[in-house]
């Protein structure tokens, strides 16, 4: 892939990580201070839309499991940006063929060709 077409998807790959991130420590956050507050009894000390979100460990978990999926992508998305520096971001990491423009428009962050990502989801 050419440099100029790189620098297309590095950009599209900042900006998602820069949203996730900021999802990531907001739902942190939130289910860090509920957990705080419950373990004290104290709700009074939360504003009114945090005491809100939920009142069972059923919905903490959630918000944790969320944040564990956007971590994955997370860590998906540092991996494409070393890889766009190295120069083989669009490479397969499985067979090295080239992955379809419309896969990384669609998922920057890809990194394997349909034919693996396919393969490994039957492997799951
Ligand atoms: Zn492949």
């Amino acid at each position: 892939m050419k440099k100029a077409e790189m620098q297309v998807y590095k950009e599209q790959l900042l900006a998602l990580r820069a949203r996730l991130r900021g999802d990531v420590n907001q739902l942190a956050d939130a289910a860090l201070k509920k957990s705080r507050s419950e373990a004290n009894g104290d709700l009074s000390s939360m504003p009114i839309h945090m005491a809100d979100i939920g009142s069972d460990n059923f919905e903490q978990e959630f918000t944790l499991s969320l944040m564990e999926n956007e971590g994955g992508t997370l860590a998906q998305i540092e991996t494409s940006l070393e890889r766009i520096e190295e120069g083989t971001y669009g490479q397969c990491e499985e067979c090295g063929a080239r992955i379809p423009k419309n896969r990384l428009n669609a998922i920057p962050y890809a990194a394997l060709c349909i034919r693996c990502a396919e393969q490994q989801e039957q492997r799951l």
